[in-house]
């Protein structure tokens, strides 16, 4: 029995580990390898952790490591230092990590420096702006991981361009078998009626990237509300953001703004459904723009780049960064016709099956 350890601490990390624990616990796999679940405690509210594991029905982590909320130096060396210790005392024959946060890339280098073979879901994906963390977690991550598992064509090439060392496993994007599951349990969902809400009547918004939290990218972003008024916002707000507007002294003024509902973070199914009904979203959030595209609703993403360069192509996403005139005109005047069919620009939804038949060959071997 191999020893697989999946390292997770933040929203979208927990939500692309569902579908892999599923299928490494399904009968299938059941005898072949015991999956060990590390949370590194990077996020800890309810609303960005606990309530994925139970929609997911994952079960709790086998350990916690607690490093809660510090600079990103001080949470990746506490990361570091708790999970070298972990590995030591299992005997571990794969780490996986997803994504591009410091937890992502601490699972990385510990396994790395711990002499244990590292596999990397969402590989290859560069905005080629390197004073976003996540670009630097990406590009380290993808650098010592043994097998990559890039979701795109894109991302396919960015890695070939960098002569990246590791094995490279075209696997396609896991969200498409999640919003794929995700499309069949909406329904159960009470959000609309909770926030009495229409479908198609309301624009879902979302804001947390550490380059569009400072003052003044977060008085555009009040300055945008106020040049909608009329139009109905459902805005999810991150911890993260809310912090930043209280300390900047913008929360109140974004308060004013009574066009905009104001929410906690919801839980995945409540989230696809409000995206799913939405007329269309703005957003700076990597995971939303695949989101959107799959569920055919119009993306504005509020950043000057993006790594989902493909939806862009498809006409589905444009780019408006958080410029307060661009944002208003494509909010209120961009309508991309609906596509009948779409281009499967992220594989045909088996992402889970590949890399776990993957896995199940190198530890055979
Ligand atoms: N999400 C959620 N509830 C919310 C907001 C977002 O479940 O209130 C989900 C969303 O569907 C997506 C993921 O969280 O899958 C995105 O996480 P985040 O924006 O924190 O990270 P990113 O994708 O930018 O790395």
């Amino acid at each position: 029995m191999k020893k697989i350890v999946s390292v997770v601490g933040a929203r979208p990390n927990f939500i692309k580990l569902a579908p892999i624990h599923k299928l490494i616990n399904s009968n299938e796999y059941t005898n072949r390898f015991e999956h060990i679940i590390i949370h590194t405690g990077q996020h800890y509210d309810y609303k960005l952790s606990e309530i994925f594991f139970r929609e997911f029905s994952l079960p709790q982590a086998n350990y916690n490591l607690d490093v809660g909320s510090s600079t990103p130096c001080i949470q990746i060396a506490e990361m570091l230092k708790k999970l070298e210790h972990l590995f030591h005392s299992n005997k571990i024959d794969l780490v996986l990590v997803y994504g591009d946060t410091n937890s992502t890339f601490a699972g990385a280098l510990s396994a790395t420096k711990s002499s244990i073979n590292v596999a990397h879901i969402e590989s290859g994906l560069r905005s080629f702006n390197r004073e976003m963390p996540e670009e630097v977690n990406r590009i380290l991550t993808d650098h010592i991981s043994n097998f990559l598992y890039p979701p795109t064509k894109t991302a396919i090439n960015n890695l070939n361009s960098e002569n990246i060392r590791g094995e490279m496993v075209n696997a396609g994007d896991i969200s498409v078998e999640i919003i794929r599951e995700a499309e069949t349990k909406i329904r159960n969902s009470s959000i609309l009626e909770n926030l009495d809400l229409e479908p198609n009547e309301y624009y879902l918004f979302t804001l947390h990237r550490s380059e569009n939290t400072n003052f003044e990218s977060l008085q555009s972003v009040i300055n945008i509300f106020k040049n909608i008024s009329d139009l109905k916002i459902v805005f999810p707000i991150h911890p993260r953001t809310v912090n930043l507007l209280n300390q900047l002294n913008l929360y109140k003024k974004l308060q004013k703004c009574t066009n905009v509902k104001l929410i906690e973070p919801v839980g995945y199914m409540d989230f696809i459904k409000l995206l799913k009904c939405a007329i269309k979203v703005v957003t700076d959030s990597g995971g939303t723009q695949k989101e959107a595209y799959l569920l055919k609703t119009p993306c504005i993403t509020i950043r000057n780049n993006t790594e989902w360069v493909e939806t862009i192509e498809e006409g589905w996403n444009i780019l408006t960064g958080i410029d307060v005139e661009k944002t208003t005109d494509a909010i209120m005047n961009w309508n991309p016709q609906k596509p009948s069919t779409q281009n499967p620009i992220f594989g045909k939804g088996m992402t889970s099956n590949i890399i776990v038949n993957h896995l199940k060959r190198v530890l055979d071997e």
